[in-house]
């Protein structure tokens, strides 16, 4: 009797020991879920001015009104309370301050893997999609090394020692119209790639590792025709990186938004905000279908020192002042949603952009 007394509480023992091992593994895998995918989407120059512009045009909501997790990045550069769009982005895709005009170096000069570069080493599938040219500071910075954002030939040459599987973007005439006279679409050919010109149709694109060039320099502005690109081109990378089951990195820019802003001109600032929002909503509906992929969106800096100082919601009207044409110091704004959005909370530096990404992908 006494034995079996024993035993019985043994049982107990051992059943409560099953349920703490259960609840905690539960508790531990709902806390701290993994995406397999992530999207990287940044709108150069976009505050919450931007934003808030954006929407006064918009029919109804913009999509970045659909992320419920919200956070603060402080910008600021590693020589400079104003960042510029080269130390901005690097701050991302190397996870480290630097000086303004540093293209994937540190404050040092010293070159640093990016996120992309980690991302192909972990047999991630990589791409981007600009609306500007590929040599520019924000896409250069997540490929190039180098330590001034003007050595446009040099980042294009960087591009040809990557593995990125997908870019979209204008840039041709640095692959072209070099001083040392070399044509590294060649040299992308030969290294595997399918390189399109500005006269294929996106949509027509079948080739898994590609180039697509839309221009010799930059894309033009929505109020010169650029149409619905943005989410043509972000689908299109999307469509073919996604086949990778390990997964993917994908990092795409509303370039444009900072140049609105830099002209002060609002209603170029709203046209690029809402273009960057229609991207923003197609890769949303992606993901949500998915449930495997992390969306980010953030900005690299404030442009313009807009403020909203009149208006009407419902005669979408708006007065705007600028305060500078250049770039603020001021916190932008990071939405997240998917696996691993809790961690983007909260206030902090855009170089912890860099540490939670690579965090959550695994990936050194
Ligand atoms: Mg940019
Ligand atoms: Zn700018």
């Amino acid at each position: 009797m006494k034995i079996k007394i024993i035993k019985m509480q043994k049982l107990h023992y051992l059943t409560l020991f099953l349920l703490i091992i259960a609840f905690n593994f539960n508790s531990f895998s709902q806390k701290r879920p993994k995406p397999k995918n992530v999207i990287l989407m940044i709108g150069d120059g976009m505050g919450l001015a931007q934003i808030c512009a954006g929407m006064v045009y918009r029919e109804g909501d913009l999509n970045l009104s659909r992320f419920k997790k919200i956070g603060l990045i402080k910008t600021n550069s590693s020589d400079d309370y104003v960042t510029d769009s080269a130390a901005g982005a690097t701050a991302f895709s190397i996870g480290k301050k630097t000086f303004n005009g540093a293209i994937g170096v540190d404050s040092l000069k010293k070159p640093q893997a990016t996120i992309l570069e980690l991302a192909e080493k972990n047999n991630l599938s990589t791409g981007m999609v600009v609306t500007c040219a590929i040599t520019h500071a924000t896409p250069g910075s997540f490929i190039a090394h180098v330590d001034s954002r003007k050595k446009k030939y040099e980042i294009a040459k960087d591009f040809t020692k990557t593995d990125i599987d997908v870019v979209i973007g204008g840039g041709m005439a640095h692959f072209t119209k070099r001083p040392d006279k070399i044509n590294l679409i060649d040299t992308l050919i030969k290294n595997n790639y399918t390189v399109y010109d500005s006269t294929y149709e996106i949509d027509k694109i079948k080739s898994n590792k590609f180039y697509k060039f839309t221009n010799n320099y930059h894309l033009p502005k929505m109020s010169e025709g650029r149409g619905n690109y943005s989410e043509n081109a972000s689908m299109k990378a999307i469509e073919t990186l996604c086949k990778n089951k390990k997964g993917f990195f994908l990092m795409i820019e509303g370039s444009q938004i900072d140049w609105g802003s830099h002209d002060t001109s609002l209603s170029y600032t709203v046209n690029e905000m809402l273009d960057f929002d229609n991207a923003i909503g197609k890769v949303l509906d992606w993901a949500e279908k998915d449930g495997n992929t992390l969306v980010i969106i953030t900005a690299d800096h404030e442009t313009g020192g807009l403020s909203l100082t009149g208006g009407s919601l419902k005669d979408k009207k708006l007065t705007g002042k600028f305060s500078t044409t250049e770039h603020t110091g001021i916190m932008v704004p990071v939405f997240a949603y998917g696996p691993g959005s809790d961690n983007f909370t909260g206030i902090y530096e855009n170089t912890d952009i860099f540490h939670k990404i690579t965090k959550l992908l695994d990936i050194k």
